[in-house]
């Protein structure tokens, strides 16, 4: 039995999560789990899956849920999330969205922990602190994203030495056939719309603008290692190739699989074994599978990823920060579509790069970009 803990247990990963436990009760079990705001679909999960100890957004959440279910442990805030990180469980899954995952998953690598990170911003904002104290603490970080995964189980057993290039493919979002003119009159309806993926709304705007990839990008350089020179990425529509990984023999190895995290999230759980699962992809009913060169004019987010990955120093982290902010005012209809890099842009330009910056640093600039100011 594998103990499994959540960081966002009501979110797109978190659930998927919890499909994956529901189709396996004989090998895990959930032990602490946080959610935001969804009370309702937490009861539900409280009830299905009984954990141990439950961590809130707001403490008044708390009250009412004690009387509800009095075997359960209730904790709340950004304390909460650190009790649930740290929790005694054999594997956290970082499902929360957005810098906020950062503390406790550095609180849960000082334990010694197994991390299957699905929670791509805290590597953007700090990947130097947090590979640096996985090393120190010996906590061991799988990749859940599906591109990380696919990288990694093609890396399995393989001598990182003998790596070329990381190729990472993207669907192209939600607006991948349209032109910078027509970017221009895009609805939020619109860009919620993706074509291949069901995912939370702020990874699927990501996707439209190509921040995703861009984030990608530089959580693969951190994981992995690698200079940006030697990340690729490639718009592949059919999301069949996960990403691929090319050696230094020209021999390129590819994961493939349909559009199912569960499949990274399952890998994740179990490795470095796997288990069966439902969902395959038949092959043989592939016809093509297309290719096309990423255009840095047509999406300007993912040019803004590897400029901040070779700046290096805060700007990673303050691009994120601007990027969050940028799209929680998309989401809320408060600026156009092509507004949401204009802010990124023009945070980064008017930011002042500090090398080499310790955690409290790193917290600092990321509030400090997520707050009104001009833009
Ligand atoms: P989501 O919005 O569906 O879920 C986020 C979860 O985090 C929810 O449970 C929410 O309640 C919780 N949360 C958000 N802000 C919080 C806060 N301030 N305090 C406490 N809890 C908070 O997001 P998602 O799509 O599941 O994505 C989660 C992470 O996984 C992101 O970093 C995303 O980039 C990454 N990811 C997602 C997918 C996917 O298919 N959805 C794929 C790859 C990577
Ligand atoms: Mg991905």
């Amino acid at each position: 039995m594998k103990r499994v803990s959540i960081l966002g247990a009501t979110g797109s990963i978190g659930t998927q999560t919890l499909d994956v436990i529901r189709l396996n009760r004989d090998k895990f079990m959930l032990e602490a789990i946080s959610v935001g705001e969804n009370i309702d679909s937490l009861r539900k999960i409280i009830a299905e899956f009984n954990p141990k100890l439950v961590s809130v957004k707001h403490e008044k959440d708390v009250k009412k849920l004690k009387d509800e279910f009095n075997d359960v442990l209730f904790t709340s805030g950004d304390n909460g999330l650190i009790d649930v990180a740290t929790y005694d469980a054999d594997i956290l899954v970082t499902a929360i969205l957005g810098s906020v995952g950062l503390v406790p998953t550095l609180r849960a690598i000082e334990q010694g922990k197994k991390i299957g990170l699905a929670n791509k911003e805290t590597l953007v904002a700090a990947g130097d602190i947090v590979m640096s104290h996985a090393k120190k603490y010996n906590a061991e970080i799988i990749p859940v994203d599906s591109e990380h995964s696919a990288i990694f189980q093609c890396l399995n057993g393989e001598d990182l030495k003998t790596v070329k290039t990381l190729i990472i493919t993207a669907s192209g979002g939600s607006f991948r056939d349209l032109t910078r003119d027509e970017l221009k009159s895009v609805t939020k309806k619109d860009a919620l719309n993706h074509p291949n993926w069901s995912m939370g709304q702020k990874i699927t705007i990501d996707s439209a603008t190509m921040m995703n990839k861009g984030l990608e990008v530089i959580e693969a350089h951190h994981l992995f290692n690698m200079n940006a020179e030697n990340i690729k990425t490639l718009i592949h529509r059919e999301s069949i190739i996960h990403s691929m990984v090319e050696f230094n023999d020209n021999s390129i190895m590819a994961q493939i699989g349909n559009s199912d995290m569960r499949t990274a999230i399952q890998y994740a759980l179990t490795y470095p074994t796997r288990i069966e699962k439902n969902n395959p992809l038949d092959i043989h009913e592939l016809s093509t599978l297309n290719f096309e060169p990423m255009d840095f004019n047509r999406f300007k987010m993912i040019q803004f990823a590897y400029d901040a990955l070779k700046i290096g120093g805060t700007m990673p982290a303050i691009m994120n920060a601007a990027n969050e902010y940028a799209v929680e005012k998309f989401l809320n209809d408060e600026i156009t579509f092509l507004e949401i890099e204009d802010i990124v842009e023009s945070r980064m330009n008017e930011h002042t790069v500090i090398e080499h910056p310790d955690l409290d640093t790193i917290l600092y600039y990321d509030k400090l970009y997520k707050e009104d100011w001009r833009s």
